[in-house]
């Protein structure tokens, strides 16, 4: 471990003198907060600050970053108070230090809740400023590399916590260095045998192809020299945790990963790119669509370069990315190179640091509108693997999406009323299905509908953070808005039946009750009835303040219209039809579930008016409904034919159908039919008897 003053020399390489004096100053501060404290392994706790300390300096991080790095656990581990920080170091480093400082008390436990906590907090302490999760970063890789000193199962929560937070993140902001350390020793943390395995793999296959990989090399650098451009070719070998996840993820063998010889051409200027690529190309042929030119279009991350794969002698394949200087900083550092930048005075890679700050920008969106942390860890992690497909809007503008987006992500990309209205797509002019993956490449066309809501249903498919919360978002205030009319007719209702109804109640007595139900407004009330929760019986008559003794008079059923929407659903055990008698039972959180009268599920409830509401169908009732017969019938050929015709001809649609032999001679199928009503079931059963061999109908009831 090199000390304060090797240090502090090596930083004057990029900082001023007085930077540097600052530096030393939060060292000698830390040294002496830490004054008695050791790390596991036995050393002086400041080695520990130093060290994080070095590897922000590797980044050229600027002297605040470093500061914090050395004081990052002085409040948490030495009970100093940010204040005190301040009036040393200012009010920047202080921030800096208490944004780590509130990171470290991340809990990652075993709660996916308590997780999605911590990543919420790691999205506003990045928000706020972005050097924070730098210093975290290198915090946590200076952890990861001394991680031996820890017992097993405490060794194993870390790895396993650095391989599916800090390593996505690291890679989210370009990090390719860090991530691919991270993953390393990650790896082999958790699985120290299987790590081992690779590693002596690669060790092996490493001698056998060192001929090959000298041959391509001196080739290629033979083919630049020919025309005349300058660049290092340079071998590249895959990480083992890369290794690792090919073979599981793609079922790869070892050997056909190894059998991939890779290179790197870093070559002065963009121009050169394009120019090394042409000589390459004219070396060896080409391998078709594998080209990828991330220099015009570069990934979320920020990262350029061009890839193509090449058919070497002997047909072995040749994997090149060929890059600037600059990019090839910007891939190993990504965010940070920002900085790296800056001290040199190069000109910055554009855009990078504008991307990432995007990108955690857009994570605070989604947490405002995601419900609950769950959802937004799922919506994060999501986002945290840019794997991405380019395509295009019918003007020709690039959206860039995660792999396998479907037509409702790039609506919801588009814009978030584009999602919320959209009814159909076309994807290169033609029609088709919104939950379609999307290939880079394609044109999408979104054909929306004022007024059109999102679907339950495209949550099964979409992949994108925002489409999820958007549509989510969206269903809920629908839920909410469809809950309140219901709840409202619920309450007026019964308030009718004690000869009164919302209207007719005073302000007072409305605001009485609503405060003593801890409720802002009636809607939350109205809500809370509609979804369930409440009993309309119960607060009509807190809201009439009746004693208990008077009794409703018989009113009428309250009618169902079937545009209730998610409140109201139909029970699946006895499936009513218009026309049957219902009761409606509320169970709470879920709104109401229409039964038959008769049902046995509803058993006693059904004459509890706190669970049960008599129920009865709207004269105009819309939609489908469906319903399950079980026929009897001589077995004979062609059957099903017989009866789909046979519901097809009364306008019935069939839904499902089974069939049992129950001996050689009679069947029994059952049928699941959508009809209208009862008068259109009637018809159905009608033209099912008329059929020859049909010995008995009846309706299903589990
Ligand atoms: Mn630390």
């Amino acid at each position: 471990m090199p000390s304060i003053d090797a240090f502090a020399d090596r930083l004057s390489g990029y900082l001023d003198n007085d930077q540097v004096n600052l530096v030393r100053r939060a060292y000698f501060y830390a040294e002496q907060a830490h004054d008695g404290q050791r790390r596991r392994s036995g050393e002086a706790y400041v080695t520990h600050p130093l060290a994080v300390a070095n590897i922000l300096a590797d980044m050229h991080m600027d002297h605040q970053s470093l500061m914090a790095a050395m004081l990052h656990d002085v409040i948490e581990d030495t009970g100093i108070a940010k204040e005190a920080l301040n009036t040393q170091f200012g009010e920047t480093v202080a921030e800096l230090v208490d944004g780590v400082s509130k990171l470290t008390q991340m809990n990652f436990e075993t709660k996916a809740e308590a997780q999605a906590e911590n990543f919420q907090k790691m999205a506003m302490a990045m928000a706020r400023d972005i050097r924070v999760i730098l210093v975290k970063l290198a915090d946590r890789l200076h952890n990861m590399r001394t991680l031996e000193v820890l017992s097993g199962e405490k060794r194993r929560r870390i790895a396993k916590e650095t391989l599916e937070i800090y390593a996505p993140i690291a890679n989210r902001l370009g990090m390719h260095s860090m991530r691919v350390e991270f993953e390393d020793l990650g790896f082999k943390a958790m699985h120290p045998m299987r790590a081992e395995r690779i590693r002596a793999a690669v060790r092996r296959a490493r001698g056998n192809r060192k001929e090959i990989v000298n041959k391509i090399e001196e080739s290629l650098t033979h083919c630049l020299t020919r025309e005349g451009l300058e660049g290092e070719v340079l071998g590249r070998e895959k990480h083992l945790y890369g290794i690792y996840q090919k073979m599981r993820g793609k079922r790869k063998a070892f050997n056909e990963i190894m059998d991939v010889y890779a290179f790197r051409i870093v070559v002065d200027k963009v121009d050169t790119c394009y120019r090394v690529l042409g000589a390459v190309h004219n070396l060896y042929k080409p391998l078709p669509g594998r080209f990828k030119d991330y220099i015009a279009i570069p990934k979320a991350n920020g990262y350029q370069s061009l890839h193509t794969t090449l058919f070497g002698m002997h047909g072995v394949p040749i994997e090149i990315q060929i890059r600037t200087r600059e990019m090839e900083e910007m891939a190993n550092n990504g965010i940070a190179a920002h900085w790296l930048y800056k001290a040199n005075e190069i000109d910055q890679p554009k855009g990078t640091h504008a991307r990432a700050r995007q990108w955690v920008k857009g994570v605070l969106e989604m947490q405002q509108r995601a419900g609950n942390s769950l959802e937004f860890i799922e919506s994060v992690k999501i986002d945290l693997f840019p794997d991405e497909v380019y395509v295009f809007t019918p003007k020709g503008r690039i959206m860039e999406l995660p792999k396998g987006s479907t037509a409702v992500d790039f609506a919801y990309a588009v814009h978030t009323d584009v999602g919320n209205t959209c009814i159909a797509c076309r994807i290169n002019r033609r029609l088709a299905p919104l939950s379609q993956a999307l290939e880079s490449g394609s044109t999408v066309e979104i054909v929306s509908a004022p007024g059109a809501r999102p679907n339950p249903a495209w949550l099964n498919f979409v992949v994108t953070g925002k489409a999820r919360t958007h549509i989510r978002h969206a269903l809920k205030l629908q839920r909410r808005s469809e809950s309140i009319s219901l709840g409202e007719r619920l309450l007026n209702k019964v308030l009718t039946g004690f000869n009164s109804h919302l209207d007719k109640l005073t302000h007072e007595r409305v605001h009485a009750v609503l405060a003593e139900y801890r409720l802002e407004v009636i809607e939350d009330l109205l809500e809370d009835i509609g979804l369930g929760n409440r009993m309309a019986y119960v607060v009509a008559r807190r809201l009439l303040a009746s004693d208990g003794e008077q009794l409703p008079s018989a009113e009428g059923p309250l009618a169902i219209r079937g545009t209730e929407g998610l409140v109201l659903s139909y029970a699946k055990c006895c499936t009513p039809i218009p026309g049957d008698p219902i009761v409606g039972h509320l169970s709470a959180g879920k709104g109401m579930v229409v039964h038959l009268d008769n049902c046995r599920n509803i058993g006693e409830a059904r004459h509890n008016p706190e669970k049960c509401i008599q129920l009865s169908w709207a004269k105009d009732v819309v939609g489908e409904f469906n319903v399950e017969l079980r026929i009897e019938l001589e077995h004979q050929r062609g059957l099903i034919a017989l009866l789909a015709g046979s519901v097809n001809a009364a306008d019935g649609n069939i839904e499902k159908i089974s069939m049992d032999e129950r001996d050689g001679r009679i069947s029994v199928v059952q049928l699941v039919v959508s009809v209208h009503d009862r008068v259109h079931l009637a018809r159905v059963i009608k033209k099912l008897r008329a059929l020859k061999g049909v010995m008995r109908i009846t309706r299903a009831r589990t």
